[in-house]
């Protein structure tokens, strides 16, 4: 294989997580048992320092019909808002006829936003159903991928364009990068957020890898690609969203004077040595760790006869459940908002996915695979902490 962004062919094993499902694909009834196994490895490209994926599934298999919702935490929907607003006040303000596109827009949340700040809005959604829902709420969505030959049926550039936390997702990735180049206004500004590597490290906050998930970027990497089709990074911050992520602002190459804040943050990224190999090495060791911390604890809480529901049934929680071999024999259930989910199992570990308004009675423990909310689920379950609910963390963040 070719590296993804620089095409060199040199790379060495940085994170190996073994066979496993693809864990967007929850299982019906009739298909326990039977989801097929891929690869789930992150190589090291010696050349540019990428870290990504050596195997990709299918991208019709993987985007055609997922069933995450973007809306459905308040946590997230403030974030989109507060995106759409520094947006607009930083570099549109006042400006009239302003248009913006988003790369995987889901279920058009983010872009309701901009709609309320005056843009015209247009979203990209490969899921059926999901850029049907959009379409529905009044959010002009087209069922399609993006990339180069999509591009080439928009007639008119954008002042925005965003993508947030698909960028890793991309099989196409230089076709998607050019396709953002051209459809970008000479002083448009392309908001990419992704899941920062250096945080993944700091907090082995590894479930963040899966299929889905081709590459991992860091600020150096990512300025490697964006470099390849005269792009540029000019500013980016910290964000606690998915448990530590980028909010980088790119322009055309020499339109916008780089941040400080931007500078302060490459230069951390230096001295955390994250882009060498070795920090690679050290995760996979801390990873290891993790696992053996957390089935201690869960067999211990089971010995002990407790009931232990895993709460959320986000992707990553499929990563961290099929590493850590927990099935029905430690976890009873998994327990989502997301309707969609309802009685469907989760990939690998096959637990049955229960809706939260509909439980009889509640667990001793929850299991929290939806980590990088618990800031909202600490909140919304004031109620069962009093009664004594344990809630725990198998993440560090
Ligand atoms: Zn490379």
């Amino acid at each position: 294989m070719r590296c993804r962004v620089c095409d060199a062919k040199e790379f060495e094993v940085a994170v190996d997580l073994k066979k496993q499902p693809w864990g967007n694909h929850f299982l019906t009834v009739d298909e326990v048992g039977k989801e097929p196994l891929y690869p789930l490895r992150v190589i090291y490209c010696t050349c540019c320092q990428t870290a990504q994926l050596d195997y990709t599934v299918p991208k019709e298999v993987m985007f055609s019909n997922h069933t995450y919702l973007s809306g459905i935490t308040q946590s997230l929907r403030m974030h989109f808002q507060e995106i759409a607003n520094q947006v607009d006040q930083t570099f549109f303000w006042g400006k009239p006829m302003k248009r913006v596109l988003d790369i995987g827009s889901n279920d058009g949340s983010q872009l309701f936003y901009y709609q309320q700040l005056g843009y015209e809005v247009l979203g990209i959604e490969s899921s059926v159903r999901t850029a049907q829902i959009a379409n529905e709420k009044g959010i002009p969505t087209l069922n399609a991928f993006f990339n180069l030959s999509t591009a080439e049926t928009i007639q008119e550039p954008f002042d925005v364009i965003n993508a947030s936390g698909v960028f890793f997702h991309l099989e196409e990735l230089h076709s998607v990068t050019a396709a953002i180049k051209k459809l970008l206004k000479t002083n448009g500004v392309f908001v990419v957020q992704f899941i920062y590597m250096k945080k993944i490290m700091e907090n082995v906050a590894f479930d963040q890898i899966y299929h889905e998930h081709l590459l991992y970027y860091t600020l150096r990497t990512i300025e490697t690609l964006l470099q390849r089709h005269g792009l540029s990074l000019f500013d980016a911050c910290l964000s606690p969203i998915h448990g530590g992520s980028i909010i980088g602002y790119v322009g055309h190459i020499g339109t916008r004077a780089s941040s400080d804040r931007l500078r302060r943050l490459q230069k951390e990224e230096e001295e955390s040595k994250c882009n060498e190999l070795g920090a690679y090495h050290e995760l996979a060791i801390k990873m290891e760790q993790l696992k053996a911390q957390n089935l201690e604890y869960l067999q211990k809480a089971r010995q002990q006869g407790k009931k232990i529901f895993g709460m959320g049934a986000p992707v990553k929680g499929n990563t961290l459940l099929n590493y850590f071999g927990i099935d029905k024999s430690l976890l009873d259930c998994l327990v989502e908002k997301n309707p969609l989910r309802k009685g469907l199992f989760s990939p690998g570990s096959h637990l049955e996915i229960k809706l939260e308004d509909e439980l009889a009675s509640p667990p001793d423990i929850y299991y929290v695979l939806a980590w990088n909310f618990r800031k909202e689920i600490l909140k919304n379950n004031q109620h069962l902490l009093e009664k004594g609910v344990e809630f725990h963390f198998p993440v560090y963040a």
